[in-house]
């Protein structure tokens, strides 16, 4: 049986989500901003939280594990590069691994450059990616603790993902990701089409997620830095992929 999900608003701008396996009742919450949505959105979903699955280390995707944990005992999936700076960590996985929620299964994809461990969870039948701060509709994290080159190989990573996979990311800042995109980008058919798109979900208080790698791999300039044309808008024409990466992302930084 295909995975249910439900996502919901956390702190300011965080994105919750659980992930929900209706043969076993399994469900897990991927990353744990805040326990008071969570509980919310289990208690209104009629779910019973099993797992939490840490994309990350940062407060505003861990904040909430040690009020869930000690409530559910539920088991705590993270990152083995970075476990030491999550609380409760029962489970660590790194690249290749496979994690099961109930019946459904997710492989750990390695994307650091926003943390230096930083992990996505894909659920492969399901067509689900959870991609915490790595990849953002129409952006991508900060890099904060990597190099652009880690951050880009790990972008290249994701692109490679199938076209239809539904892809979740941490936080709601797509209106903000597309106002920069298109000053890099003014003549992007599909990045405007997506501008409006976003702005009729926001007006009606409708997430902008999920996206997918295919709509992510038209709009997102974060994803194209080895496409010529955004090169040469950045003045980089002919430059290494990951050379062009950091330009944009150097710019989005003062945007
Ligand atoms: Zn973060």
């Amino acid at each position: 049986m295909p995975a249910k999900t439900h996502l919901f608003m956390c702190l300011n701008d965080n994105y919750g989500v659980l992930v929900h396996d209706t043969a076993t009742g399994a469900t897990a919450a991927i990353d744990a901003p805040e326990a008071a949505p969570i509980e919310a959105a289990l208690r209104a979903a009629g779910w019973k939280l099993s797992d939490i699955l840490v994309t990350h280390h940062h407060g505003d995707h861990t904040g909430g594990i040690a009020e869930l944990k000690k409530k559910h005992r539920c088991r705590v999936v993270a990152p083995q590069g970075e476990a030491n700076k999550i609380p409760l960590v029962d489970e660590t996985v790194r690249e290749g691994d496979t994690v099961t929620v109930g019946k459904l299964s997710a492989k750990v994809i390695e994307t650091p450059g926003h943390t230096l461990g930083h992990i996505t969870f894909w659920f492969e039948a399901d067509k689900l990616a959870f991609a915490g701060d790595t990849l953002f509709s129409i952006g991508c994290g900060r890099v904060s603790e990597g190099t652009p080159e880690m951050m880009w190989d790990s972008l290249s990573k994701l692109r490679k993902l199938p076209d239809d996979t539904r892809v979740y990311c941490g936080h709601e800042y797509t209106l903000s990701n597309i106002k920069f995109a298109q000053t890099v980008e003014p003549g992007n058919a599909t990045l405007s089409a997506r501008a409006k798109e976003a702005a009729a979900q926001i007006a009606a208080g409708k997430p902008t997620i999920p996206t997918t790698i295919a709509q992510e791999k038209a709009a997102n300039v974060f994803l194209r830095a080895d496409d010529p044309a955004v090169a040469a808008a950045v003045g980089l024409a002919g430059k290494p992929a990951a050379q062009v990466f950091a330009e944009v992302r150097a710019r989005k930084n003062r945007f």
